[in-house]
């Protein structure tokens, strides 16, 4: 029995609707899966939805940008209520932001004399959270680039011409946002940020989990995030970060992780709402 708790869909930067992930996730026996776009869980109620008719379990989740010492960090937020009133306000300002992004990387681009068009881009991204990789495909089928990696590399990586800094939140309110929404909070893909001694101030912020197990992770790396999350008691959460094909094949098919992992933080997000409700009946007053 395994999960697959790093996934986007087209409600972000993936290429799949929910109800395709869903299936894909049957397809490779799958028993539990998270939807993590990016600053956003719009995608979640179809996504519950596809999943509950097809016999899977769904955890709501969304991959936040954040920052820790000018460090970009992506923190997951899973068993997320997406319909937390501080939850949507943030991450509506995300949306605005990500979309008043678009428009700045765009005029670099026309400033070099690529005509692309702003609406090109936002009609081919559909979504509320628009990103680079939008821009990255609008440059392949206006035929100025041949390949999303070559618009990444000319383009779209940081330092490179078109390249505008992202809004993000500090990553200990980031965990603060998550934790009030009732979720559990998990640093992602820790092997590619470089970023481990940054790891146990994360876990002294509250921090829950730790994505040891990502499709861009070596056997070295994932032995060595189990080794910090047992040093840090954080959480092993895992997933393949599929936003789609990848070489040929889906993604999600990539990396499965134990189901126990999912077992483990389900209790621990059942033990929070416990202590919630507790402290909740020790500081209101008492009915007269
Ligand atoms: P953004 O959220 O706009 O900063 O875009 C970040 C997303 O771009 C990541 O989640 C990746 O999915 C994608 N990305 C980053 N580098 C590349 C690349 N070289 N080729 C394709 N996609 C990339
Ligand atoms: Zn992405
Ligand atoms: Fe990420
Ligand atoms: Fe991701």
């Amino acid at each position: 029995m395994h999960a697959d708790l790093h996934l986007h869909t087209h409600f972000s930067d993936g290429t799949y609707s929910p109800e395709e992930l869903a299936a894909h996730a049957v397809r490779y026996r799958l028993r539990a899966v998270a939807l993590t776009d990016h600053d956003t869980v719009e995608g979640c109620a179809r996504m519950a939805v596809a999943c509950q008719q097809l016999g899977l379990e769904f955890i709501p989740a969304a991959e936040l940008t954040t920052e820790l010492e000018g460090q970009e960090l992506h923190i997951l937020g899973y068993f997320l209520d997406p319909e937390n009133s501080l939850l949507l306000e943030q991450l509506a300002r995300f949306q605005e932001v990500r979309r008043q992004r678009i428009h700045e990387m765009v005029g670099r681009l026309n400033s070099m004399k690529i005509p692309l068009q702003v609406e090109a881009v936002m009609t081919l991204a559909n979504c509320r959270a628009p990103g680079r990789p939008h821009i990255a495909r609008a440059l392949v089928q206006g035929g100025w680039c041949s390949s999303l990696d070559e618009a990444f590399e000319r383009f779209l990586k940081k330092g490179k011409p078109a390249w505008a800094p992202k809004f993000k939140i500090s990553a200990p309110d980031a965990i603060g946002l998550i934790h009030q929404a009732g979720g559990l909070a998990a640093l992602a893909h820790p092997g590619i940020n470089h970023s481990d001694e940054l790891i146990p101030e994360l876990a002294a912020a509250g921090m829950d989990g730790l994505e040891c197990f990502h499709s861009k992770h070596s056997t070295s790396n994932t032995q060595r995030y189990l080794e910090i999350a047992e040093q840090n008691q954080l959480l092993v959460t895992g997933g393949s970060d599929c936003h789609g094909m990848s070489k040929g094949e889906p993604l999600i098919g990539s990396i499965r992780i134990p189901y126990g992992c999912v077992e483990r933080m389900r209790e621990r997000v059942e033990q929070r709402a416990l202590e919630r409700s507790l402290l909740l009946a020790r500081t209101s007053p008492p009915a007269s």
